[in-house]
């Protein structure tokens, strides 16, 4: 296996949670296998499991769960 592209860490496969973006909807994707840096926290996807995630948010399938998100605008701190 490859280290990471970024501090060339070394990668572990773990099941982690995706902040997916699909157009103006955000969509949270549970239990998606990456591989994750173990140094500096990068994610990688295999292609399969990214086409299974814009699968899976594009669908309208009811979620298994709702959250609520706050928006926020960036304002630096005075
Ligand atoms: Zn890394």
């Amino acid at each position: 296996m490859k280290g990471c592209y970024f501090c060339k860490g070394k990668l572990v496969e773990e099941k982690v949670k995706v902040d997916f973006r699909w157009g103006r909807r955000l969509k949270i994707i549970e239990n998606v296998p990456a591989d994750v840096c173990q140094q500096c926290g990068e994610q990688y996807f295999q292609s399969a499991v990214y086409k299974a995630m814009e699968k899976l948010a594009a669908s309208r399938k009811k979620p298994v769960s709702r959250l609520t998100v706050d928006v926020h605008r960036f304002k630096a701190a005075v």
